[in-house]
């Protein structure tokens, strides 16, 4: 039997996973509830179990000390979450156990090993976020193929069900904790990103929070009490709002029955109510999508083409609430279009974690038939005929850059720090992208210059110091007697899977230095074994 591989979308709030099945199908695998998505939650039971999913998240509000909720938004930013029963945890650590439950289930659910996997996240994730991300699949045990943007997965399922679309789409993916927006053409052969927004860390749960405060100040009328609400009854008032806002988007109004502090009240709560409370939120995406559209626009008028916008594609949970679609309408003009909006994501990882694992099989046979090798076995490889006759040709992905990269620099005698890398450009066929610029040394006589990286999120050419930004050092030696102003070459390159090269040259004498930079935060392999390893200890359910 061929060997499957799964994507999955490692959600802030919810997470799925899915893969292409026997009939050419893209399938979400259920979870041990028979649930399509499985809440991204983390319940430490005790010492040696964890509880992930629904049964953790009804935890969060009986024992919220040993819960860990929005995981994802921490990725890549720190190394520490929480300490459970005397263990500090990373969200790395916590983000693996939410994967190990997806790969259970899943094994029990198709009885057949997960072993590789696809990983989604947001598009504008950095270095440190997506090597976090890889590291939690790693963590997990997986075999972790790549991690991909979650707007390109989702474009990837939508290019394959739209016979010969030959389209510029937008796609709005509103999620739990993440709003992305990516501008794409599609055609029958490529996916080609023309550019990329958004905000980490806006998303349903903040249309929650102002369901809680609506809901907890008529609580407050209603029933009088000033008490301070206790982190167990603001989790349970938290449920109730996310509940509500569900409800809310089928209903005009919803009753909320609360019980908080031993006291009972029924709140009324209407869709007016609701969408009043949160405009702000939503004129935001609208704001960031604007950005997007005028971005797309001036990228394409640089390739001499016009933007014309053919469809708006709705992704993410968040998107079923109304008035997402109204103010689309209203703002752009155009009838947004839904496709799976909880589902899209995992199916077009799980579509690309094929083709990937295609692409590299086709490779290895003939690198074993050249070598004369043996050829694979039947349960090493991928049906691969399977993806061919899903996706036909629409294989090619074309990426543009997320993020922008500069290098510290005297500007007129002021430090500041020069984008070389401008973020929302293509990387073109090659998935890679070159820029060099030359410096001067800033003194005589220098025995090394430091080349400092810094990623951000400037679309200019020069912007202020800012440390927080900074990826990474290089070091390169010169030779101790040059004059102020001697030429240092700079030259970086960029690949499709977010890794740096930064590349350092000395003309005057040809000493060079070259590195692969990734993030300061990241854990090192050692680092990733050692948990992987003390996490084996640790059974998840
Ligand atoms: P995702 O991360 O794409 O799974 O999106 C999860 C988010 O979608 C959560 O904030 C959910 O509360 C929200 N969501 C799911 N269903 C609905 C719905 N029917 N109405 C409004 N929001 C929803």
């Amino acid at each position: 039997m061929a060997k499957n591989v799964y994507g999955i979308d490692l959600g802030t709030t919810y997470s799925c996973i899915a893969y292409v099945d026997e009939t050419e199908h893209v399938t979400v695998i259920k979870n041990e509830d028979g649930h399509n998505i499985t809440p991204s939650v983390v319940y430490f039971e005790n010492a040696e179990k964890v509880v992930v999913g629904e049964a953790a998240k009804d935890c969060a509000y009986i024992e919220p000390a040993n819960t860990i909720m929005f995981v994802k938004s921490l990725m890549g930013k720190t190394d520490y979450v929480k300490t459970c029963y005397g263990r500090d945890l990373s969200p790395e650590e916590v983000s693996s156990f939410i994967l190990r439950k997806l790969a259970m289930d899943a094994t029990k659910a198709l009885d057949c090993e997960v072993k590789d996997v696809v990983i989604t996240c947001p598009a504008y994730f950095g270095t440190a976020e997506r090597e976090a991300t890889r590291n939690a699949g790693i963590i997990a045990g997986l075999n972790v193929m790549d991690v991909i943007n979650e707007p390109t997965a989702a474009a990837i399922y939508y290019g394959v069900n739209k016979e010969h679309a030959k389209k510029t789409i937008l796609i709005y993916d509103l999620g739990g904790g993440t709003f992305d927006v990516t501008v794409m053409k599609i055609d029958d052969e490529v996916i080609d990103i023309i550019c990329c927004d958004g905000n980490h860390s806006l998303g349903g749960k903040d249309w929650d929070e102002r369901v809680m405060s609506d809901l907890e100040a008529r609580f407050r009328d209603q029933t009088g009490t000033e008490d301070e609400f206790d982190e167990e009854n603001m989790q349970a008032l938290r449920s109730a709002a996310e509940k509500a806002k569900k409800n809310l988007s089928a209903r005009d109004v919803v009753k909320v029955a609360l019980n908080i502090m031993g006291l009972r009240g029924q709140v009324v709560y209407s869709r007016e109510d609701f969408e009043t409370s949160t405009a702000e939120l939503l004129n935001t995406t609208v704001d960031i999508t604007r950005n997007a559209i005028e971005t797309a626009e001036r990228i394409l008028a640089d390739r001499g083409e016009e933007l014309k916008l053919d469809e708006i594609l709705l992704v993410g949970g968040s998107t079923r609430m109304p008035q997402v679609t109204r103010s689309i309408i209203e703002n752009f003009g155009i009838e947004p279009k839904t496709l799976d909006p909880d589902e899209a994501v995992a199916k077009g990882a799980a579509m690309y974690a094929m083709i990937l694992a295609a692409d590299l099989q086709a490779k290895e046979e003939q690198r074993r038939e050249e070598e004369g090798e043996r050829p694979m076995e039947e349960e090493e490889k991928v049906d691969a005929d399977r993806i061919e006759r899903l996706v036909g040709t629409r294989k090619k992905i074309i990426y543009s850059t997320t993020k922008s990269y500069a290098v510290r620099a005297l500007v007129n005698n002021e430090p500041k720090c020069c984008n070389l890398i401008i973020k929302n450009h293509s990387l073109g066929d090659d998935l890679e992208i070159s820029a060099s610029r030359e410096f001067g040394t800033a003194e005589d006589n220098m025995d090394n210059v430091d080349i400092a990286v810094y990623e951000n999120d400037y679309m200019d050419e020069y912007f202020e110091v800012d440390d927080n930004l900074l990826l990474g050092n290089v070091s390169l030696t010169l030779p101790g007697n040059l004059p102020e102003g001697s030429p240092i070459e700079v030259l970086f390159t960029l690949k499709s899977n977010g890794l740096l090269k930064v590349y350092g040259k000395d003309t005057t004498t040809g000493n060079d230095v070259s590195a692969e930079l990734t993030s300061q935060g990241i854990m090192t392999q050692e680092e990733v074994e050692e948990i992987k390893k003390k996490s084996q200890d640790i059974t998840v359910i």
